[in-house]
């Protein structure tokens, strides 16, 4: 009997193939594999999608819009695997990846469980408040500072040496229900794989300067690489790679 040819790929297999290639990645950089968390990124894909992922073992998972997750949580706050008595939402960590708009700290601060792309000064104190307000949330959010290194990226992101980026930095001891866990930058799509690495780089370079500059705060992570740049990233030192089409597929829309 023959297959037919175009088959979509089931996500065990997609799973398994990436697996493989985070460990030859983390091989090759002479890294242990525990070093690198999967942050799995299910915008754009339907809650069932998410709870299959969760029963394959992911539990860190990344979303970009805050009304589109919000949807998915109430699915995933009633739905469980087979024999598992918690709920799917559970069972996971979920990071918001996308664009903030401040008016939406409240909103997200609800929903996610980390925020990852935090891009002003002016984000970070709502959000600080949000929590602070929040029945939901015991303990300090973890975020990540979204760090903006080269033009062909993401418009978004803190300039390395601006002022706002210095302000935030001073005000963040101060923001008590914030906790800095690092940095995170979106590299440019489509150049020569060597603008990449310069890219992963200098976000490294700067995590150490940062480190060393303020020594009141932590910067364990470093967000890097995506689907199509994971292995640089990871051989430039990443602990946590966002990957979304190499997991579900490609997206109908960003
Ligand atoms: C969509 C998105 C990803 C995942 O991109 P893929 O190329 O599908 O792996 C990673 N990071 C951010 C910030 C994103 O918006």
């Amino acid at each position: 009997m023959t297959q037919p040819a175009q088959l979509p790929a089931q996500l065990s297999d997609s799973l398994a193939l990436l697996e493989k290639a985070i460990s030859d990645a983390c091989r090759a950089a002479d890294r242990p594999r525990s070093e690198v968390e999967l942050l799995a990124i299910s915008k754009t894909h339907p809650a069932q999608t998410i709870v299959e992922a969760v029963s394959l073992g992911l539990h860190l998972f990344g979303e970009s819009r805050v009304q589109e997750f919000a949807s998915k949580a109430t699915v995933l706050s009633v739905s469980h695997i087979p024999g598992f008595t918690p709920t799917v939402r559970s069972q996971m960590e979920v990071h918001f990846i996308g664009q903030l708009q401040s008016n939406k700290a409240t909103k997200a601060v609800e929903v996610f469980d980390a925020i990852d792309s935090v891009d002003s000064l002016r984000l970070a104190e709502r959000l600080n408040t949000a929590v602070s307000d929040s029945v939901v949330h015991t303990k300090p959010m973890p975020i990540l500072l979204e760090i903006k290194l080269s033009h062909e990226a993401s418009k978004t992101g803190l300039t390395p040496g601006s002022t706002e980026l210095n302000e935030l930095l001073d005000r963040l001891p101060t923001l008590r229900h914030l906790e800095l866990q690092g940095l995170m930058t979106i590299g440019p799509l489509d150049v020569p794989e060597e603008e990449t690495r310069a890219c992963f780089r200098a976000l490294h370079t700067l995590r150490g300067q940062l480190a060393q500059q303020r020594p009141r705060l932590n910067f364990p992570v470093l967000s890097m690489g995506m689907s199509s740049d994971f292995p640089v990233a990871i051989a430039e030192g990443a602990t946590r790679i966002r990957v979304g089409t190499a997991l579900f597929g490609p997206r109908e829309n960003n």
